[in-house]
């Protein structure tokens, strides 16, 4: 599919939920489904006296990855930035906003996020934290309370992380399936998530359904069968967590292979509990992204670094679980492009804040501040295979967000503070 391109949401998609806070909803719903000239005001509007703009294009500023250009300004038409550069250069505009003096960044892309659900793990986070090591069995527990929750109350969680996420700086977001498990659950969650986002990923095969504990092989088939044909009117990619446990790398093989077929694109969560084939088969299938990859060989570093599988890292889930890092630095020495996301969930990574993500990132997995950022931006667009979004140049979507701050540097200089005070999404200031 071309990257950007809306997939085939279908006519049955689900009326908004009522109860949603509408600013927030129209900010996060995913505006590549509406004309640039009904989507935002196509008056121009100058941002200005900006200290630090990360623009994500290497040919603008310091020359760097970041493109980062000072006393910057930006312009927007529509829901398009049509300038950047120096504000002394800036082209007139219809209306201004003074920065005072601050950051702006692109909006965060948050690749990988698991938002359809309900109920929540507290006590299962609880008893890990006392000692208990973390399995994939856990996920049964939210399973079955999504099963039992009804349409509304589905969708009025994903609209409140997503209002969580937004006041984050997150412009763009993929969600998953994954707590259904059955044809019509598994259905039922992809409507959800195409109410509000187009990178919508259908994970059936999360783990294997509590009804088919005895038999995996028909849940497979389950899986690539008739909850395929269900789901893959409302979904733009397909996912298999490869894991003990969960599924193997023969089985994840028929699933993706399945899905590609009906016109899917892989991603796979890869090698996050233990070494295993998920990060190898992201790579021999063309995946866009592999995600985790907590335990690499040399040989799962050398695919990533050969093909154009991008390696989303997730530490919100070794936070949440108290369990080694991903190694970024290894990855980025090795010439992979790594994305960092939230892998927001409710039972290992249940964070919606790209923020907290970036400073675990430079804290503890070996990245800078300035790859990090790029990881939480421009790497979690081409873990989306998309263009448009993650960067802040001409033709780009206006996807900004303000920090309160001089420079991106202090999303890890200082850690748990809520720095983002602004956010344009598609043009429109939306906080
Ligand atoms: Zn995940």
């Amino acid at each position: 599919m071309t990257p950007g391109r809306a997939p085939g949401r279908p006519d049955s998609a689900p009326e908004p939920d009522p109860t949603a806070d509408q600013a927030t909803k129209d900010a996060m719903s995913n505006a590549t489904t509406v004309s640039p000239a009904h989507s935002a005001s196509t008056a121009s509007t100058l941002i200005t006296n900006i200290a630090s703009l990360v623009t994500n294009d290497s040919s603008l500023g310091d020359r760097s990855p970041l493109g980062l250009v000072h006393d910057a300004a930006v312009a927007i038409e529509g829901d398009r930035v049509v300038w950047t550069g120096d504000q002394s250069k800036a082209p007139a505009t219809d209306n201004r906003v003074d920065a005072g003096g601050r950051a702006v960044i692109p909006g965060f892309v948050d690749s990988h996020s698991h938002l359809v659900f309900a109920g929540d793990r507290t006590q299962e986070f609880n008893a890990r934290m006392s000692g208990r090591p973390y399995s994939a069995g856990g996920i049964r527990t939210t399973v079955a309370a999504t099963r039992a929750a009804s349409d509304a109350e589905l969708a009025a969680n994903v609209t409140r992380y997503l209002r969580e996420a937004l006041h984050q700086g997150t412009t763009t977001f993929e969600t998953k399936s994954g707590y259904g498990l059955t044809v019509e659950d598994e259905a039922r969650a992809l409507r959800v998530a195409a109410a509000h986002t187009d990178e919508v990923t259908y994970l059936g095969a999360h783990i294997v359904a509590p009804e088919f504990a005895e038999d995996p092989a028909g849940y497979v088939a389950l899986v690539t069968g008739e909850m395929l044909d269900a789901c893959a009117p409302y979904a733009r990619w397909i996912d298999v967590f490869c894991e003990k446990g969960a599924f193997d790398g023969d089985q994840a093989r028929a699933i993706l292979s399945a899905g590609k077929a009906k016109g899917l694109h892989p991603r796979i969560h890869a090698n996050q509990l233990s070494y295993g084939p998920g990060v190898q088969l992201a790579v021999e299938l063309d995946a866009a992204s592999a995600d985790h990859c907590t335990h690499l060989t040399d040989a799962d570093v050398d695919a990533l670094a050969s093909g154009d599988t991008v390696a989303t890292l997730l530490p919100g889930a070794e936070f949440s679980t108290r369990a080694e890092w991903p190694d970024a630095r290894r990855l980025l020495d090795a010439g992979v492009t790594v994305a960092l996301s939230t892998d927001c969930n409710p039972g290992s990574s249940f964070t919606s804040s790209v923020p907290f993500c970036v400073a675990l990132a430079v804290r503890d997995m070996g990245m800078t501040p300035d790859e990090a950022l790029w990881s939480a931006t421009a790497g979690g667009a081409a873990a989306l295979r998309r263009t448009d979004i993650g960067r802040v140049t001409p033709g780009a979507y206006a996807d900004l967000t303000l920090l309160d701050a001089p420079s991106h540097v202090h999303l890890a200089y200082r850690p748990g503070v809520p720095l983002v005070t602004g956010v344009w999404r598609r043009g429109e200031r939306v906080l």
